[in-house]
């Protein structure tokens, strides 16, 4: 699944004009729900230069890779995309595909292929995601062959040792995404001996109704079950996926949701609120007037009862939609977050490497096509530019309690546009006098590092915010990179 921001106009309100109940989109473009990126800033609709025309249709990551401009350094990340579900649940407009078996074999050869292909960009890697669509409904025979392939192309070997260390003391991480109802012990066996040691369960919802409502097909009774399945195979670390904001949903019911995650025992809780995407059937069955979507009030409360329950617990929001027990954050999204390096494998994967971002294309016939060195066929390709990279950092940065390193930040924008530092030094402490900044007295005399962090009311318009920010880069001369 995948995230989303709204895109922000230029003349957007300030977030005081804006008044409580501009809600931040959990779901941000940048990110599959499951933080993997897949879109890219949208320049245009942030009031900057038009963007770059399309790359040619033939782009492929190997040319990416075999550019002169690229100061590649060893990558510590890699997300897999798996595109098979059983189902099309009605808010996706993630990539995937309705379950063909038959399909399986020939695309874990072609991923293992494409896999190879970009193991020589690869170090040692900390972080593996694989996310889609439903990793898990990829039959067991041939989760050996990826793991075998994994290990064969990569240098996992600090993934494997730190299997041994306890969850907070690892930095690193391989997490597969997993469906409730298609788990089973030889699978979680499978996965945990070829060195994977996180499990992100899709429970959505624990009302039957609620998922109906999303044409979501697991029974919550059986996310329990999953959830004591990985423990029994040696997870020590299992994440739950809850969403919001479902039309009919109340804030008791949803309050609910959230202590019967922490009942289970998951130990990391992501909570996107519901959003409505171009072309999925929640949409359309939305203009038929099939249902209301929540009001802004009710998603209000349920943000606010989302952080009494998983604080009260002892979790901490990490991320503006991710909470966890300390330690227990996922490394492998801090990466996204933290705009690091990241390779991509698998349809629709995509890719962050030395400043380039770069998207496979989507479709699986296409996937299994087109092939050049093994590498993919790129449908979207954004070459460095120090201005996009300071947006996105932005973007990124807000999204987390750690906050935007100001002072490099700062930096950073007065080298590409003159003024702007003081502009956003100016924009944040008016944020911090409206109360959705951490005030900079406060970070100081903690004798902290100087950084912007949103408040609770911040985070509630963090995309005004972010917009804002963005906007004073925009401002003044900006020198081309
Ligand atoms: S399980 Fe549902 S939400 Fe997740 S990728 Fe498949 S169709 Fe989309």
């Amino acid at each position: 699944m995948q995230e989303h921001v709204n895109s922000e106009s230029e003349n957007q309100p300030s977030p005081k004009q804006s008044g409580p109940k501009v809600l931040y989109n959990t779901r941000l473009p940048l990110f599959h729900q499951t933080q993997q990126p897949t879109t890219f800033v949208n320049d245009k609709a942030n009031g900057f230069a038009p963007p770059p025309p399309p790359p040619p249709a033939r782009l492929f990551a190997s040319d990416i890779f075999a550019s002169p401009k690229l100061a590649l350094t060893p990558v510590e990340s890699l997300y897999i995309h798996v595109p098979f579900c059983f189902h099309k649940c009605h808010y996706c407009d993630f990539y995937s595909i309705v379950d063909t078996r038959d399909r399986q074999k020939a695309f874990t050869d072609r991923l293992c292929n494409e896999l190879r292909a970009l193991s020589p960009y690869a170090g040692k890697i900390k972080t593996i995601f694989v996310g889609g669509g439903t990793p898990s409904l990829l039959r067991v025979d041939l989760w050996h062959d990826l793991l075998a392939c994994l290990s064969d192309a990569f240098d996992l070997s600090e993934i494997h040792a730190n299997k041994a260390l306890p969850p907070a003391q690892r930095d690193t991480e391989f997490t597969v995404e997993c469906n409730p109802e298609t788990v089973t012990t030889e699978l979680f066996d499978t996965l945990n001996a070829g060195g994977v040691d996180r499990i992100s369960l899709g429970a959505q919802s624990f009302h039957p109704q609620h998922l109906k409502t999303l044409e979501r097909w697991h029974d919550p009774a059986n996310v329990g079950k999953a959830v004591q399945m990985a423990r029994a195979a040696g997870f020590a670390r299992v994440s739950i996926d809850l969403i919001f904001a479902i039309p009919g949903q109340t804030v008791d019911e949803w309050r609910a949701d959230l202590l019967t995650a922490l009942a289970l025992g998951t130990d990391h809780v992501s909570c996107y609120n519901l959003t409505y995407e171009a072309n999925t059937a929640m949409t359309a069955r939305l203009k038929k007037g099939e249902f209301e979507p929540i009001d802004e009030d009710t998603e209000i409360a349920m943000y606010h009862a989302t952080w009494q329950a998983l604080r009260g617990a002892g979790m901490r929001r990490y991320e503006v939609s991710n909470y966890a027990f300390a330690g227990q954050e996922s490394r492998h999204n801090l990466a996204y977050w933290r705009q690091s390096q990241w390779l991509a494998a698998g349809p629709s994967a995509s890719a962050h490497v030395a400043g380039v971002r770069w998207k496979n294309l989507p479709r699986l016939d296409d996937y299994l096509d087109i092939q050049r060195d093994g590498t993919s066929a790129v449908m979207d390709a954004e070459w460095p530019d120090a201005t996009r990279a300071l947006r996105e950092r932005i973007m990124t940065g807000l999204r987390l309690a750690e906050g935007l390193d100001s002072e490099r930040l700062t930096a950073q924008a007065e080298g590409v546009c003159p003024g702007s530092a003081r502009r956003l030094e100016s924009r944040i402490a008016l944020h911090a006098q409206q109360g959705n900044v951490v005030p900079e007295a406060e970070n100081r005399a903690e004798n902290k590092l100087r950084r912007w962090v949103l408040t609770d009311s911040g985070v509630l318009m963090a995309d005004a915010i972010a917009a804002n920010l963005m906007d004073a880069l925009r401002q003044g001369p900006i020198r081309q990179v």
